[in-house]
């Protein structure tokens, strides 16, 4: 068995629910799969409804008590958190790489990431503050206390299953609240691990509850319609996220929404050339693409546009696939094979209407869900690999000859989350940020996610912020107190 089959198979593959592990209610289970070769990793509980309301009676138990700790109890607590994960840093990685597919040193990667929020908010849990001031009219004072606000829903994806997980549970729990976690079907192991550590770290029974499901649309709106859940932080498809909007609409739910994105990438004819091809290899192949923040569409200059095909084809085609725990691998396997087949017909399109193939577009024979390092340049506007999010090692490049064009280029997509743009002139630089329209945008730079920064989009990328101090806030409602003294 290899070690990352062996830190799977070690993990506890039950429903973690009020600080105990319980088989389904109904004994159902279902399989974990490795991407890299098609096996089962473990097979594990699959929650039902009944489980999904007894998450609800223990988050809703524990809610009391757990927003009345100190806030120093709850950041030390969070430290704790952030301590183990450091510790088993080795063992989490190879989980995340057994289960998602993913290069171990992206794993890694990941797993610093995730334990940076404990970190982070555990510093931000003492400094969460209100207001008060002066009632314009002088009669009173305006006071603001930030309370935690109650039970929240957490729903992650696959791509990053110890990131997204992190990103939501160490706000929330800084700010007071207790959580349910109902990971991606394809990658539960990973938030079960944590799960665990949370429970060594101190984290009170009830405070976190993890419920893996095989049947997340049942699961997950018999919670949104308990009046106890007040909170929904879900990451995902936008289409699922809509979907769980009009949901949490009906039921009057307070929510965040980190969904797709179709992120462009503008290099302007002054950039420096080596550092837009590294921030590009950066920006695609990071998770093998399969990030929302991936670099979806490579707007670059007519003057360039040559040079640059040629250089990240250089680039991306001497990455070595294969295995993501095996020695000198850079890119593992897609999730499975729905996605892998999804990218394949995109780049098989892309091509059919006339785009040039640099190198990869072929799906290799074998196990496992591969799909080479691919490169496509002249792709025609109307391709649906420039609508649609690839989600997978794919770098389609468009010429374009103005700024405004590439400005235009660069918006023409339902999506708003990242973009990045190369220049060396900073003040073309900062005027692009300000007319894209994207939650974040990358200057010279192929990666922006940082624990203090809020990150989230605009149009159908989502609503809300993680990170930073708008990630605490969205786990607190304000509530004003008219005083007179
Ligand atoms: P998905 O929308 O299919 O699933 C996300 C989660 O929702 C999973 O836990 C899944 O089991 C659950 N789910 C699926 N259908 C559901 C339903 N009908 N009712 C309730 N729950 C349901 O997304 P995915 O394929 O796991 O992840 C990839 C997507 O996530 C991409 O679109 C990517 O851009 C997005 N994403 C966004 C961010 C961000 O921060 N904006 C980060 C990572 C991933």
């Amino acid at each position: 068995m290899s070690a990352a089959h062996a830190v799977a198979a070690a993990v506890p593959a039950q429903l973690y629910i009020a600080g105990r592990w319980q088989d389904a209610s109904d004994r159902a289970t279902f399989d974990v799969i490795d991407p890299a070769s098609g096996e089962s990793l473990a097979t594990v509980a699959s929650g039902t409804v009944k489980d999904a309301l007894s998450c609800v009676d223990a988050a809703g138990g524990a809610g009391v008590l757990w927003a009345a700790t100190s806030p120093r109890e709850r950041a030390e607590i969070l430290r704790r958190v952030y301590e183990s994960m450091i510790d088993q840093a080795d063992e989490l990685a190879l989980l995340i790489t057994a289960e998602n597919g993913k290069a171990l040193a992206d794993a890694r990667g990941e797993v610093l990431y995730s334990a940076d929020f404990f970190r982070w908010y555990a510093e931000e849990a003492v400094r969460l503050r209100g207001e008060i001031q002066t009632a314009p009219g002088g009669a009173n004072k305006i006071m603001v206390l930030r309370q935690p606000v109650g039970v929240a829903l957490l729903v992650t994806p696959w791509n990053f299953p110890a990131a997204m997980a992190a990103r939501k549970i160490a706000p929330a729990l800084a700010a007071g609240c207790t959580v349910i976690l109902k990971p991606a079907t394809e990658t539960p192991l990973t938030a079960l691990r944590l799960a665990a550590i949370m429970h060594d770290a101190g984290v009170p029974a009830g405070v976190v509850n993890v419920l893996p499901s095989l049947d997340s649309p049942a699961v997950v709106s018999a919670m949104l319609a308990d009046e106890r859940v007040h909170k929904l932080s879900f990451t995902g498809s936008t289409q699922v996220g809509r979907a769980l909007l009009n949901l949490a609409n009906e039921h009057i739910v307070n929510c965040s929404m980190e969904l797709g994105g179709n992120a462009p990438f503008v290099v302007f004819e002054d950039a420096d050339l080596d550092a837009a091809v590294e921030g590009a290899v950066v920006a695609k192949m990071r998770n093998g693409g399969e990030a929302c923040t991936a670099a979806n569409r490579f707007y670059i200059a007519d003057s360039i546009a040559e040079k640059f095909a040629q250089r990240l084809t250089a680039a991306m085609s001497s990455m070595t696939m294969g295995p993501g725990d095996h020695d000198g691998v850079d890119l593992g396997p897609m999730v499975n094979a729905k996605t892998r087949d999804k990218v394949a017909a995109l780049v098989d399109e892309a091509v059919t209407s006339g785009a040039t193939l640099h190198t990869g577009g072929k799906v290799p024979a074998g196990p496992g869900f591969f799909y080479p390092p691919t490169v496509l340049s002249n792709v025609a506007a109307t391709a649906d690999i420039l609508q649609t999010e690839i989600f997978g090692p794919v770098a389609p490049i468009v010429a374009f000859s103005t700024e405004n064009e590439a400005i235009d280029l660069a918006n023409s997509t339902e999506y708003g989350l990242v973009s990045y743009v190369y220049t060396r002139d900073l003040a073309r630089g900062l005027r692009v940020s300000e007319l894209i329209q994207a939650g974040m945008v990358g200057i010279n730079r192929g990666l922006v996610s940082d624990p203090a920064a809020p990150f989230g989009g605009v149009k159908e990328s989502g609503l809300g912020r993680e990170g930073g101090l708008e990630g605490i806030l969205a786990f607190t409602e304000s509530k004003y107190i008219a005083v007179d003294w």
